[in-house]
């Protein structure tokens, strides 16, 4: 059956709010790519968090991490419902996140290097939901609801490494449980927690 000329009302008033869809589905493809990847990344990363100062960062890299799962998570629905994708080919998909500098650093267990790349990935997710923000406000309340809920948990997870890194307080109690996401777990209930 084809869908190819299937418009749904729900995309119809996007563009008549003056959104451009094909922007939006690129963008928020895009976003998916970073989360799922930086997922993975993270978890190569978090294993290399060795000794006693390690064991500290790991628990606050797997918070990140599961939270990231659950961004990845976030994305899907919304990506379909506007008329969207993933790629067929999984590397086609990590191609496009861009991450390769969360490749393990020289020598692998090098904490320092570790949190720096955690943080510079923290904060260019930051960029990339408020980047969906702009697109949306006003236009798309669904999709700036997903962006802004996502930005915000990014925003938690910058500060935590801004903590780890320069001694800036944070304000943050560790979650109650890896994967908790307080602000996006509504987008991802495919997780189940
Ligand atoms: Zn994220
Ligand atoms: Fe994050």
């Amino acid at each position: 059956m084809s869908t190819t000329n299937v418009k749904p009302v729900g995309v119809a008033i996007l563009e008549k709010n003056g959104l451009d869809v094909d922007a939006l589905i690129a963008q928020l493809t895009k976003n998916a790519s970073v989360e799922f990847t930086a997922y993975y990344y993270f978890t190569n990363l978090r294993m290399h968090c060795v000794g006693v100062e390690g064991e500290g960062i790991k628990g606050v890299i797997e918070d990140a991490r599961m939270e990231d799962l659950s961004h990845f998570e976030s994305c899907i629905e919304r990506i379909y419902q506007l008329g969207g994708k993933l790629p067929n080919h999984a590397h086609e998909f990590v191609n496009m996140s861009g991450c390769e500098f969360l490749e393990i650093p020289e020598p692998a267990t090098d904490l320092q290097a570790i949190l720096e790349k955690c943080l510079k990935a923290e904060q260019g997710a930051i960029a990339n939901w408020n980047q969906v923000c702009n697109m949306t406000f006003g236009k798309d309340p669904v999709t700036y609801d997903l962006a802004k809920d996502l930005l915000a948990e990014e925003i938690e997870h910058e500060a935590w490494f801004l903590e780890l890194l320069h001694g800036r307080p944070s304000g943050h109690m560790r979650r109650r449980y890896p994967g908790e996401s307080p602000h996006t777990r509504k987008h991802s209930r495919a997780l189940d927690r």
